[in-house]
């Protein structure tokens, strides 16, 4: 395994004073509130281990988030874990599910934490390839992969790094999938908040037979801005719960503390900045497309998250993606993640990934650069 390419971009954006639109995290600050809760709780001495499943306070929050956005009920003392990122839920989630022989089936391009877990439990990733411009899952095509070592299907919607968002007829196919194989399912659901242009907000959690089978990922770094904070969590039915409990137990046992009550006291204090956060990004996505309408870049779709997949294949087809995002952040100053990193066996397309969860001035400086072209 090599170094992740979301060090090795913000490494050479930082070397080079690039803006960097590599990694996906905000260049804002958080909000002043949820800043002060988090000093006022940590000078009140809520300083050592938090309990082991998550701070009871902002276990309570999740699950009425979970039951406002979804309309799931669930028991937030068996069913929900608070983890050091989405990250440590992923991770101990394959950890769990996966035994040596298992085989997983992934969707590429695919997150790049998701392939290194499942071999290092032993597990064999089977590699689905979506494909542009839409990047949509061909749930019959996904049935012929199936042998009788498939154990686990992981999906991610909203997506990393193409912004696809499954439709409520993608979960009807998956939730069908998955139980008439006798399937679990890995749902990473970071973006959950960041779905446009009036689209439903649909998650494993609005499926009962699904979220039966399930482990459902979501990350507070995401949706606060605070991605340095590596919180996060994972609901699962409480059978399932309590085997991921006893890997989490030996991971990072808990996460940080203050953080928790921080995060639980927006939760309940400012509701509506999670469901404000669609609105946020939605303005920022329509403005940086906007600025890049005249540029020799062609705009892939964006439904959610915060990132814009752009092909290059105008200004130069000659150049593979990793030499065109090293170009542009060497010779333009603007660093990018190249899309081929997200497939197995790379990818021949002339497409790059930007995050726009930055502020205006910096998107509006990186649209004038990348206009030039
Ligand atoms: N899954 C996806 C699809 C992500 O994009 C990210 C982070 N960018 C993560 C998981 C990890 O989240 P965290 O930072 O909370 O560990
Ligand atoms: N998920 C972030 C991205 O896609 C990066 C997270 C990381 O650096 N590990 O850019």
């Amino acid at each position: 395994m090599g170094t992740t390419i979301f060090s090795q971009m913000s490494q050479l954006a930082a070397e080079q004073q690039a803006i960097n639109l590599s990694q996906g995290f905000p260049d804002f600050a958080a909000d002043s509130q949820l800043l002060a809760a988090l000093a006022r709780h940590s000078s009140a001495g809520l300083n050592q281990y938090a309990p082991m499943p998550g701070v009871p306070l902002l276990l309570q929050q999740i699950a009425a988030l979970t039951a406002r956005c979804y309309g799931r009920v669930l028991d937030e003392s068996r069913e929900i874990t608070v983890t050091s990122g989405a990250t440590e839920a992923l991770f101990v989630a394959i950890q769990m599910l996966v035994q040596p022989g298992d085989e997983v089936l992934l969707f590429d391009p695919a997150y790049d934490s998701y392939s290194p877990a499942i071999q290092l439990a032993g597990g064999v990733p089977v590699h689905l390839r979506l494909e542009a411009p839409d990047y949509r899952v061909d749930w019959q095509q996904v049935a012929t992969r199936l042998t009788p070592r498939t154990k686990l299907i992981i999906v991610n919607s909203p997506h990393n790094p193409t912004g696809m968002v499954f439709s409520h007829a993608d979960w009807l196919a998956l939730q069908h999938l998955v139980a008439q194989h006798g399937l679990y399912c890995l749902s990473d659901e970071v973006y959950e908040h960041m779905v446009y242009d009036a689209a439903p907000r649909l998650s494993a959690n609005c499926y009962a037979e699904l979220a039966a089978r399930s482990v459902i990922v979501s990350s507070f770094g995401k949706t606060f801005h605070v991605t340095g904070w590596k919180l996060g969590y994972a609901v699962a039915p409480a059978g399932l719960m309590t085997e991921f409990r006893k890997i989490h137990q030996y991971v990072t046992f808990s996460s940080f503390t203050p953080a928790q009550y921080a995060i639980a006291e927006m939760l309940r204090e400012q509701p509506q900045q999670v469901t404000e956060l669609a609105g946020f990004y939605q303005h920022k996505r329509d403005q940086f497309r906007q600025a890049l309408s005249g540029s020799r870049f062609s705009l892939l779709p964006c439904q959610g998250t915060y990132f814009q997949l752009l092909d290059y294949s105008a200004i130069a087809p000659e150049l593979d993606d990793l030499s065109f995002c090293r170009y542009l952040t060497i010779e333009h100053k603007v660093a990018a993640i190249p899309l081929s990193v997200f497939y197995q066996h790379g990818s021949n397309a002339r497409i790059i990934r930007l995050c726009f969860a930055k502020q205006d001035t910096t998107l509006a400086q990186a649209a004038e650069v990348l206009c030039r072209l």
